[in-house]
């Protein structure tokens, strides 16, 4: 990215705490990052795997230990604690109320913060749901991604679609308020009407918000070596467009409202700390391969469980990237043109400033307009639905 720094630090010397003292940051929300999953989809490129070695209670332990570190360093009260992954729920109900009964304890979290846990639908049980609500966790995603068997299939997906229904009963009747669920189109082999057949068995579940990405085919997982080899085949452009259009509509017709390029949710039901990170705040991680962002600094505890567990108390990080102000400027359009509602018409101006990059920004800009990618509206910038579905290339170009 231009702009972008790399810190000079003997990264393996470098703890959180030694990068997070350099930055006058104000942290709203923490993400934990809990490595397990019960398989390994073949398209995840997240930092997961299968336990054969049962680390989940040393993981929690470890994990005290880095709570405990960060807290000179929150010095106000957390708005957000996301808990992700890999699989949180896999820990079991007795480990996963531990975990989330430190994080309260030991962080400083607001009273009425929004708490969300990832969860597969096959690892919550009673149990699990009933400890995720008495913790007073308020929203649940949950990864549907398809209802087809084929396509689950095709992802390696290791769930039965009707776990989803079950898991989502479990959480309502336990308490827990809103529910996500997490959707892919674009897979090899899907039509549009297995789509059109998974959006309307999602609709049948009512969650309260719902995230659809197009298939992603990251580097080195086996899903992009299927690729390589020709094992699968990518689906043609035009039939994931149709796929996205179809979403699109659908969900409007149906009274959610799409918040993100990714993300609709009913009225009221939207994800603070998704936004948060939209909005380019200041957050910590917690959790091997977390990443954090303080004062445009960004860094990402060590991605490897052995290591963490046996670096203490700060996690060990790499990647350590700081922006200088046009690296910021750049990531904050990135981030920012994300949200439908875009960004205020000042921030965008007070972005800008009188530099060169601000001139060439606002002849970009003042083009996509013309070209009818953006848009301004009721005092903000936004892209236009034509500009939503080329959103990756709109945004580069504003870095
Ligand atoms: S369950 Fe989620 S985190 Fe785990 S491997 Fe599958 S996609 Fe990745």
């Amino acid at each position: 990215m231009d702009g972008a720094v790399n810190v000079s630090l003997q990264v393996a010397q470098v703890r959180a705490s030694d990068v997070a003292s350099r930055a006058d940051a104000r942290y709203r929300g923490a993400y934990v990052h809990v490595p397990f999953c019960r398989h390994k989809c073949h398209y995840c490129d997240f930092y997961s795997f299968v336990d054969s070695e049962h680390r989940e209670e040393a993981f929690v332990q470890r994990l005290e230990q880095e709570l405990e570190s960060a807290v000179p360093f929150l010095t106000q009260p957390l708005e957000t604690v996301f808990v992700g992954g890999g699989t949180p729920t896999m820990l079991g109900a007795p480990l996963l109320g531990r975990m989330l009964n430190s994080i309260a304890r030991i962080l400083p979290v607001a009273r009425d913060a929004e708490w969300s846990v990832e969860a597969n639908p096959e690892t919550v049980d009673h149990a699990t749901a009933d400890v995720l609500a008495s913790a007073g966790v308020r929203r649940v995603s949950v990864g549907a991604q398809s209802f087809t068997p084929k396509l689950l299939k095709a992802l390696e997906r290791d769930h039965d679609p009707r776990s989803v229904g079950r898991a989502i009963t479990m959480l309502r009747n336990s308490g827990i308020p809103q529910v996500n669920l997490d959707l892919i189109f674009g897979i090899p082999g899907s039509t549009l009407d297995d789509w059109r057949r998974d959006l309307a068995a999602t609709l049948e579940l009512a969650p309260d918000h719902i995230s659809a990405y197009g298939l992603v085919y990251e580097p080195n997982t086996p899903l992009t070596v299927k690729l390589r080899q020709g094992v699968v085949t990518r689906l043609p452009e035009d039939d994931e467009a149709e796929q996205y259009e179809y979403v699109i509509a659908e969900l409007a017709r149906a009274g959610y409202e799409r918040y993100e390029i990714s993300s609709w949710a009913l009225p009221g039901k939207t994800c603070q700390h998704n936004i948060l990170y939209w909005e380019n705040a200041d957050w910590w991680g917690f959790g091997p391969s977390a990443s954090a962002h303080g004062a445009g600094i960004r860094w990402k505890n060590v991605p490897r469980l052995a290591t963490w567990l046996e670096c203490g108390p700060s996690s060990p990080v790499q990647d350590v990237e700081s922006l200088d102000a046009n690296g910021r400027v750049g990531e904050a359009f990135m981030m920012g043109l994300r949200m439908t509602r875009g960004m205020p018409r000042e921030r965008v101006d007070s972005l800008l400033g009188a530099t060169a990059e601000g001139a060439h920004r606002r002849q970009l800009i003042a083009g996509h307009i013309d070209g009818g990618l953006l848009e301004e509206h009721h005092g903000f910038l936004r892209l236009t639905p034509r500009g939503f579905m080329i959103a990756d290339s709109v945004l580069a170009g504003l870095i």
